[in-house]
This record gives C-alpha cells, sequence and structure tokens, in this order.
C-alpha cells in the first residue's frame, strides 16, 4: 500500500474519532509517519507473502499518543459531549453497564476529580462516587473547601462499570479516554485530583506507584496533577487517612496559590 492511501485511511479514522467524542486531536511530533510497502524477496517464498514497514512512530507510545498536548478544536458543548458519551457503545463495557456515568459538577471548576470507573452504586445511579467511597471522597472534598455542587467537577479514567469492580482494562482505558480529554478541554479546571493509581496513570501516561509518589505533583498539559489514595483504599486502610489529608493539604496549598496569581 502506497503511503498516501495509509495516511488517507488514517485521517478518516481520526476524523470518525473526532466526530465520535467531540475531541479533535491536535498534531504532534508523535504523528505516525507511514511510509510505502516494501516487498521482500526470500529465496523459496512465494510472491503473496510480504514483509511490510507499515506504520512508524518515532519516539511515541500509545500513552504518548493519547496524552498529546491539548491544542485542539472542540465544537460541542459540555452537555453535548456528555449526550454522546450516553450512546458510547465503543467499547466491552457497553454490553454489562445499567448506566453510563459521563460525570457530574460545574462547568468551570477550580478542581477536576478523576476516579477509576463506575462501581455498583455508581452504575445504578449514573452519577460518579455515590456509594461508600463517594461520600468519603465529598467529605475529603469538603475538608479543603471543595464541592461538586459549586467548584469541582468528578469524572472516571471509563464511564461504565467494569464487571465485579475489575480494574478496567487498558483498551477499555484507550477507548474511553478522548472522552476525558474533551472533558478536561471543556472544563478548563485550574488543577486536577487523581485518585488511585489508575487515574494517575492514565492521566501521565507514566508507571506510578502511590505508596511512594502520593502527594507528588505531575502536569497533564500545563494544569497541576496530584495523585492520592483512592476513597476505597482508605475505607479498606484507615492508616492511609493521614498521608491522605497532607496530600490534601498540599493540594490545597497549591490551589490557593493559583486562584491568587
Ligand atoms: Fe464507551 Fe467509555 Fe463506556 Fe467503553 S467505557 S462503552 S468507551 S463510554
Amino acid at each position: 500500500m502506497k503511503k498516501e492511501e495509509k495516511q488517507l485511511i488514517y485521517t478518516l479514522l481520526k476524523t470518525a474519532d473526532a466526530y465520535e467524542s467531540g475531541y479533535t486531536r491536535p498534531q504532534f511530533a508523535g504523528e505516525p509517519v507511514f511510509q510505502d510497502d516494501t516487498e521482500v524477496s526470500f529465496p523459496g517464498v512465494t510472491g503473496e507473502s510480504r514483509q511490510s514497514s507499515d506504520v512508524e512512530m518515532p519516539g511515541s507510545s500509545p500513552s504518548m499518543t493519547e496524552n498529546a498536548s491539548a491544542t485542539m478544536t472542540q465544537s460541542l458543548t459540555l452537555d453535548e459531549l456528555n449526550a454522546k458519551i450516553l450512546r458510547c457503545t465503543r467499547c466491552g463495557l457497553a454490553r454489562t453497564r445499567n448506566n453510563v456515568v459521563p460525570g457530574m459538577g460545574v462547568e468551570h471548576p477550580d478542581v477536576l476529580v478523576i476516579g477509576e470507573g463506575p462501581g455498583h452504586d455508581e452504575d445504578m445511579q449514573g452519577l460518579p462516587f455515590v456509594g461508600k467511597a463517594g461520600v468519603l471522597l465529598d467529605r475529603m472534598l469538603a475538608a479543603i473547601g471543595l464541592d461538586r455542587k459549586t467548584n469541582c467537577y468528578i469524572a472516571n479514567i471509563v464511564k461504565c462499570r467494569p464487571p465485579e469492580n475489575r480494574n478496567p482494562m487498558p483498551d477499555e482505558q484507550s477507548a474511553c479516554f478522548s472522552f476525558l480529554e474533551a472533558q478536561i478541554h471543556l472544563l478548563k479546571p485550574k488543577m486536577i485530583l487523581c485518585m488511585g493509581k489508575i487515574a494517575i496513570e492514565k492521566i501521565t501516561g507514566q508507571n506510578i506507584s502511590i505508596n511512594a509518589q502520593h502527594g507528588e505533583f505531575f502536569e497533564y498539559n500545563g494544569i497541576p496533577v496530584m495523585p492520592t489514595y483512592h476513597p476505597s483504599a482508605l475505607l479498606r486502610n484507615e492508616e492511609l487517612k493521614r498521608p491522605a489529608w497532607e496530600d490534601l493539604k498540599l493540594f490545597k496549598k497549591r490551589l490557593d496559590e493559583i486562584k491568587n496569581n
């Protein structure tokens, strides 16, 4: 296949993805570079057997592709985006969910809180963090002056419940991630708080140890991001509440600095 044909297919797929998610990925250094197929002859091998060099991703990885910096065109409102998410059947989680959980909160929040995915209660109600962990999350946020009704938005890496509360699979995370990217672009939060390992690893594209790196600051497209313990982990292990509280105090301090500048 000629490189022009490959580029055309790639562009069509990108356009379809943008239409579906409401998010157009920007051009960036990790875009694939297509080459013409090259036919390689081996002794005793017929012309039907080919070796091709299809796609070259110079210096990039799938996570880099998904985390491309955002200078994007965006035509949807948050409500329109969330309406699209509600209709999504992109990954296998669509078959087992009861409700899609796009997220909830205010439109231009100080803070975007990102969890991993809906659990049982969230799946039944179509709202994020409404079970026991959600009650604890609301208390944690309230302790530093945050509230989903006034200055926060709460979303997840995947918008549909993984069965039996298992971790979302990498392909499910990848299928869903452009929705979160679009939400971040529209919400423009001042800071992002990631609850647990799955959320921070997907947002940063890095391997992160929550035990070792909770409370550190990372960045997503210029937005400060901090990981801390997921409220479910705090419910399982009371001893984690103290370090989580220390994280939240640091987070609040940085947020106040940003707001006062
Ligand atoms: Fe679509 Fe995300 Fe739900 Fe999968 S988890 S069906 S990608 S909304």
